[in-house]
């Protein structure tokens, strides 16, 4: 029996119509620069009727410059309100929105514009320069026909570095376009809305194209009570990239709902970031753990003002279980940790106690990778080969795999059998899964430490070193060993004025975790690398181990 339900697609536009009018008074707020004297944001505010007039101009701009069918426009831009018009404009109007990582090595940005066939770039005037390092020369980019900047910047320099790129002024060509386009209703919701390439530790990125349908759904299940609880009356700070899985779908998410939204452009440092949440009073926010704990070391040396933050978000990372305890304490705030992945949309799990648990076990919930969102499905696979599933008892440990509306099926153009299984997609990411569906995660794969033939969780020996006080970030990564396999080694960086042994370090460790786990071999390294986006970089850190360049102290 057929249903007599409507089948109106469900498409971005959607989001940008609400917006727009439901919701136009609501507030779009950029952050321009910091007075240096005083250490104030300075800001500019739009409506979110403005926001999506100005996206109506946008696609009549695009359209005029060629867009007229599902073309890639990327952009390579910080978080700002015309990324927001970008966001909203290209999937509306039909062509694929591609966000490109700003902090991509050159060869990699050259081969995601490529590989995606993007034929305008959207870009910040202030990141021109960074634009023309691409790889390849003036040729890099065979396909790209049009740069429209955003902002001031040196055209010149993209006119002398592409002279066959077309260069256009995002302003003047908004001024000279009506604020009103007719969005196509008659897209498929399951072709291809934006696009989005995972960062390419090993090899070449791999790219996820994100559908109309999974984008609205995913905003729809971020928007529940269950998840962000996102309203009208919040005030949504967007500090993940917009380049990093979609900020995690604030952006979409603040828009459909009318959430005022706060974005800070570059000024993701500690203390910009704590004036500007002074200053806007955000009640949402969401970043990964490296930027909450340079907040909780800024606010351990300066008076900052947290009080207006109702729901924190942290994730891409694990999140310090002190981290989190140390917000509590200090801010009555507490930290929500998250789980997902660029091919997750991302959201995949969010760590909210059980109904049925005691307050003191609170903590515990938090320190979990989270729960599964309504709409995803997890799995643990504790047997590669056979592709066994493990029983939900929150005990057995093997691949995390995940499938639902909004978790990738393929990467584009790019053939990776092994990274499915049946319809699931295989994370490469270790853990446990309980009956209620709380997820743990243990590892990444290609972070896993054997030693001895049994698995040591780095990411639960680095927590438990960084509750250490005089510990400011912690790195664990399995090195060779002639006995045991592998050996963990710990990549320690000491707080500022702190000093701390490795025998101090290892009696800390004593009844925290399994003897077996404390390190035997320890460095002092001034800062962890980091990714593209912000997370411990332990390749960077096992390649610097085996060239001989950190001073090993063992003990
Ligand atoms: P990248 O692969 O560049 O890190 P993603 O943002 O897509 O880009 O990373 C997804 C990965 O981040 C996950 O596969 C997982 O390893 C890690 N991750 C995300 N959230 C958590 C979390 N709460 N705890 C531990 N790891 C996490």
């Amino acid at each position: 029996m057929k249903s007599t339900m409507q089948d109106s697609p469900l498409l971005v536009s959607a989001i940008l119509r609400r917006g727009g009018t439901v919701h136009s008074e609501s507030t779009v707020t950029t952050v321009e620069s910091i007075d240096s004297a005083t250490g104030t944001p300075q800001t500019r505010t739009s409506t979110f009727g403005q926001v999506a007039a100005n996206a109506a101009r946008l696609a009549n701009a695009l359209r005029t410059l060629g867009i007229d069918g599902d073309q890639r426009v990327g952009t390579f831009c910080w978080n700002h309100q015309e990324h927001l018009e970008c966001y909203l404009a290209i999937p509306s109007m039909g062509a694929v929105l591609h966000t490109l990582n700003i902090r991509l090595f050159p060869e990699q940005l050259t081969y995601v514009v490529n590989h995606a066939d993007d034929s305008i770039i959207v870009v910040d005037g202030s990141l021109i320069p960074l634009l023309c390092k691409a790889n390849g020369g003036p040729t890099a980019f065979p396909n790209v026909k049009h740069f429209v900047v955003i902002g001031s910047g040196d055209h010149s320099m993209l006119t002398e570095a592409f002279p066959s790129i077309a260069v256009h002024d995002y302003a003047t060509l908004l001024a000279a376009e009506q604020p009103a386009f007719d969005w196509p209703m008659n897209l498929d919701e399951r072709d291809a809305a934006a696009m989005c390439y995972t960062s390419g530790t090993t090899g070449n990125p791999k790219g996820v194209a994100y559908s109309h349908r999974s984008t609205y759904l995913h905003s729809i299940a971020s928007l529940g009570a269950p998840i962000l609880g996102l309203d009208e009356r919040d005030t949504a700070l967007v500090i993940v990239p917009m380049f990093h899985a979609n900020a995690w779908g604030m952006p979409y998410s603040a828009f459909f709902c009318g959430a005022d939204l706060v974005f800070p452009k570059q000024f993701l440092q500690a203390a910009p970031l704590t004036a500007i949440i002074a200053a806007t009073r955000p009640t949402v926010t969401a970043a990964v753990p490296t930027i909450w704990n340079d907040i909780w070391n800024y606010g351990e040396q300066h008076p900052i003002d947290l009080s207006s933050m109702r729901s924190v978000t942290s994730g891409g990372a694990a999140v310090p279980r002190i981290l989190m305890q140390r917000f509590k304490d200090k801010y009555a705030l507490q930290i929500m940790q998250g789980w997902g992945m660029t091919e997750t949309s991302p959201l995949g799990s969010l760590a909210k106690p059980h109904k049925n648990a005691h307050p003191d076990e609170y903590m515990d919930f938090h320190d979990l990778a989270g729960r599964v969102l309504p709409g995803v499905e997890l799995r643990i696979v504790s047997n590669e080969e056979t592709g066994e599933v493990a029983p939900t008892d929150g005990a057995t440990i093997g691949e995390i795999e995940v499938r639902g509306p909004w978790i990738t099926g393929a990467y584009y153009l790019d053939a990776t059998p092994e990274k499915f299984r049946d319809g699931w997609l295989r994370t490469g990411d270790m853990g446990t899964l309980d009956h209620r569906g709380y997820l743990r995660i243990t590892d990444r794969t290609k972070d896993v430490i054997k030693s001895g033939g049994e698995w040591v969780s780095s990411i639960d020996l680095e927590n438990a070193i960084m509750a250490h006080p005089s510990v400011a970030e912690a790195a664990v990564i399995g090195i060779p060993d002639p006995r045991w396999d592998e050996r963990p080694m710990a990549c320690i960086v000491v707080r500022q004025g702190s000093t701390v042994t490795p025998d101090e370090l290892k009696a800390f460790l004593a009844n925290r975790v399994a003897k077996w786990w404390i390190p035997e071999r320890w460095t002092f390294i001034e800062a962890v690398p980091k990714t593209s986006v912000g997370k411990f970089d332990k390749k960077v850190l096992r390649a610097q181990h085996a060239d001989g360049l950190l001073s090993v102290v063992e003990g």
